[in-house]
């Protein structure tokens, strides 16, 4: 896979397993069971390869890249520009997302609210996040694959290691080392990609199939059309105007990681394509180490996207008229909330209750769209990694420029 030839050719392996997932899996619409049974299995095991080589490559790129930079104001630099970056797109997504719905809100089909129930599961405050992104001990975050405390761990010893100076030679040069090791366990498991891409989706579109659309077809639209807007618009702008890369060549060599996002759902499992794929497109291996983790973990735009569109549909279905302050309540509560979604499926629909509780609307209207959520997650976790991808150049780049004025300034 390391080289060049190969790129094309494993793009379209990804690809064609998608498709050949999506045709099983509508052949097999009348026996969900056999997807179920015999291939639903392989997409798990590989999802489970995913998420078991996740905390390694987190928590010794992130150390790598940390340490690699050895100055704690190069650390500063570009942790103020992923945020600053991180932010900002996803409260512009949030205020597309919204923007769409209003729009179109008058043709959602208003589904009954009588009688529904959804057991909630409690979405945390801004402090407890706070509180829960502290390990306090440095077992349990890998452990748990709590990614927060993972990164926040690898920070924490990577400015150990840059304190130390020379005595951490032995522990730097460790770190490198187990992280390339990482990385060709990575590589060996990115090879099966197109045959776990096809394992995952065949029972996604099995069991769904188009009837489950229905009313809420809509809906589903309207939050699609969001997504391809909002990366078509804030990622093509960002790539070419910051990183001065062209948007077909950022959006043709992000190819496979989209597709791993769309078929797993996952942003943490999409992560090692996700890396691979940027440092093909030229970002610096030290920026997307630390960037990409950050992103996986905090940076989702397209799930801000489908908390504005499903907060609005759940309002419209109880008619009520969301006013401005309080669609200024969901951009701001939307951002915090995708912040806290963890980057696996399904995380967002849970957060969706501290939006909408923010309004005063209630959390039981989750279950409207809880039916569809795989097929919202979908779309929204493709663009969730395409934002960190963008975001990985763009620091980069930014950070390649400030380093050769300094040069010039030597
Ligand atoms: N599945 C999404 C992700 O991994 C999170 C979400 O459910 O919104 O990025």
């Amino acid at each position: 896979m390391g080289n060049e030839k190969k790129k094309i050719p494993f793009a379209l392996q990804i690809f064609l397993g998608l498709c050949l997932g999506i045709l099983a899996g509508l052949l097999l619409m009348g026996h969900v069971d056999v997807a179920k049974t015999y291939i639903q299995p392989f997409g798990t095991l590989f999802l489970n390869l995913l998420k078991f080589v996740v905390v390694p490559i987190v928590l010794f790129s992130i150390m790598d890249g940390v340490i690699s930079m050895q100055d704690l104001r190069k650390v500063g630099s570009i942790g103020v520009k992923t945020i600053v970056y991180y932010t900002c797109t996803t409260a512009f997504a949030v205020f597309i997302g919204l923007l769409l719905a209003n729009l179109f809100k008058d043709s959602f089909v208003r589904l009954s609210t009588e009688g529904l129930e959804y057991s909630a599961q409690q979405s945390p405050s801004f402090l407890e996040t706070l509180v829960g992104m502290f390990p306090s001990n440095v077992v349990a975050p890998m452990s748990d694959a709590n990614m927060l405390q993972v990164i926040v761990m690898a920070l924490f010893f990577g400015f150990g290691a840059i304190i130390a100076g020379e005595k951490s030679k032995a522990f730097a040069a460790f770190v490198s080392s187990a992280n390339e090791v990482s990385m060709q366990v990575m590589n060996i498991i990115i090879k099966v990609s197109p045959i776990g891409v096809f394992a995952l989706i065949t029972p996604v579109v099995a069991e769904n199939g188009p009837g489950i659309l229905g009313s809420l077809a809509l809906v589903l639209v309207v939050a699609y059309i969001a997504y391809l807007l909002h990366m078509a618009l804030v990622y093509s702008a960002t790539v070419s105007s910051l990183a001065k890369v062209s948007p077909l060549k950022f959006f043709s060599g992000m190819l496979p990681a989209m597709m791993m996002g769309f078929s797993s759902a996952s942003s943490v499992g999409s992560l090692p394509l996700n890396l691979e794929c940027v440092e093909k497109l030229g970002a610096k291996k030290e920026v997307a180490s630390f960037v990409l983790p950050l992103g996986a973990t905090i940076n989702m735009d397209g799930t801000a996207i489908y908390q504005g569109v499903c907060a609005i549909f759940i309002a419209t279905c109880y008619n009520v008229d969301l006013s401005l302050s309080q669609q200024l309540t969901i951009i701001l509560t939307a951002t915090l909330a995708s912040i806290g979604t963890a980057g696996v499926p399904g995380a967002g629909l849970v957060m969706l209750t501290m939006v909408l509780t923010s309004v005063g609307l209630p959390i039981e209207g989750i279950a409207l769209v809880t039916g569809i959520d795989r097929i919202f997650d979908m779309g929204r976790t493709t663009v969730n990694i395409t934002g960190d991808a963008a975001c990985a150049l763009v620091v980069s780049k930014m950070e390649e420029r400030r380093e050769a004025k300094k040069r010039q300034q030597a």
